[in-house]
């Protein structure tokens, strides 16, 4: 019956669903330690903070007056304008109302934008999504309406003292040319925690605006909030550039609530989507941000609270995982934000697909680190041989899940 193209494309396995799906069984406690999904940490603060709006805006009428009419294809006004504001206020950005659109979650901002700026043309010309850094976000690789739609070469690996290494773009690779539509960055980056620099940032935009080719930042963890950033980075936008940004990791996944920063041109094209593909975006999450905007409290909760949650459990998450595994083919990728920690076993004597199997086996949910890499054209061991785990969780949750990792890896390094 489901027999078009479309159906082929969206009904076979899909990396992004299992990994949901594995969440939410977890969620409704099957007795698995989750240390797999990108659900964030329920923060009390931040929960004490979203309560009292929510009290305040069913007291004062306008959350029921919201969730009883549609906002516009392009999102919530109200909450559009107090963010423009803040955002040119704090950065300088010379935007307005009409430089941001809403989307159900980011993840659907990028199921469009990808597909608006990489696929074939009328002309017959294919362009693709080019991620100028791997490993990257395994929700992008399913988003492509065509097969085949990402390209990546393999980053520069640099050691760094106490077991930790960390990527850099290789630029002398990039392929800048007529075959790339835009170019794609998680900053922080999931899966690693890697915040490529300002400098690297600087050159990236630089090649992009020299070739005529948008540059697609995913601060989904990153500036200006969430923030969970534990090096100093600069947020930056400009015409070519566009932001997308997510309430998802302040700690309102529920909310689905995505925000794109684009010139005008691009978010009139994201309006038309959401009116086509769903009316309007939700607006439960513009209510509680609109309030955050205007009192500043976006980023002032994720510099003072979010972060500094973060970056503490990162440190204590790291360390453990030293202690237990002191073979030192193992290390760990800086951590330097987002809420993951991407181990990094050499010579692993089974691929990390193997690895997240056995593990699941006794309980344990990681994502292998294969998935990681859509586009990367050569083969490269080093891919089968990380596996990403989430700190966010119940910190005793993390400690049992270390101590199921490292049995299970120090003894398949002792049989090798
Ligand atoms: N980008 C990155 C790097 C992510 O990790 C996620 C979710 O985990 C998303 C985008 C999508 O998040 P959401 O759709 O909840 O905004």
């Amino acid at each position: 019956m489901m027999q078009s193209d479309f159906a082929n494309k969206f009904l076979q396995h899909s990396a992004i669903t299992e990994l949901m799906d594995d969440l939410n069984a977890g969620m409704q406690g099957d007795g698995m330690l989750m240390l797999g999904g990108g659900n964030p940490a329920q923060i009390p603060e931040v929960a004490t903070k979203l309560k009292a709006h929510l009290q305040q805006a069913l007291d004062d009428g306008s959350l029921v007056q919201s969730l009883m009419n549609y906002d516009g294809p392009q999102g919530k006004d109200s909450f559009r304008q107090a963010l423009a504001a803040l955002l040119s206020q704090q950065f300088d950005w010379d935007i307005s109302a009409d430089h941001i659109a809403l989307t159900n979650g980011s993840q659907s901002a990028f199921f469009y934008l990808m597909n608006l700026f990489a696929g074939t043309s009328a002309d017959g010309v294919k362009k693709k999504v080019l991620l100028p850094v791997c490993p990257e976000y395994i929700g992008y690789g399913d988003l492509g309406l065509e097969d085949d739609l990402f390209v990546t070469v393999k980053p520069r690996i640099e050691l760094l003292p106490e077991r930790q290494f960390k990527y850099h773009p290789d630029f002398d690779k990039l392929p800048m040319d007529h075959s790339i539509g835009v170019v794609c960055l998680s900053r922080p980056t999931n899966p690693s925690g890697n915040v490529i620099t300002d400098q690297e940032l600087a050159r990236l935009d630089r090649l992009c605006r020299d070739a005529n080719i948008p540059l697609l930042l995913d601060n989904a963890y990153g500036a200006p909030f969430p923030n969970i950033m534990f090096e100093s980075a600069s947020p930056i936008w400009n015409d070519n550039i566009v932001l997308c940004l997510s309430l998802s990791k302040l700690g309102l996944p529920g909310a689905r609530c995505g925000i794109v920063v684009a010139k005008p041109e691009i978010i009139n094209a994201i309006s038309n989507l959401n009116g086509i593909m769903g009316l309007a975006p939700g607006s439960i999450g513009p209510i509680v941000a609109q309030h955050w905007a205007a009192t500043g409290e976006l980023l002032t909760l994720s510099e003072q609270v979010v972060k500094p949650y973060y970056q503490q459990r990162a440190e204590r998450a790291a360390n453990w995982l030293k202690q237990a595994i002191p073979d030192p083919r193992f290390r760990i990728h800086k951590p330097e934000g987002a809420i993951f920690l991407w181990l990094w076993f050499d010579e692993l004597p089974i691929t990390s697909r193997e690895l997240y199997q056995r593990l699941k086996q006794q309980g344990l949910l990681l994502v292998a680190g294969e998935h990681f890499f859509p586009g990367l054209a050569e083969p490269w061991p080093h891919c089968q041989q990380c596996i990403r785990l989430s700190y966010a969780g119940p910190e005793a949750d993390v400690k049992r899940g270390i101590e199921i990792l490292a049995r299970t890896v120090t003894e398949l390094y002792g049989n090798s």
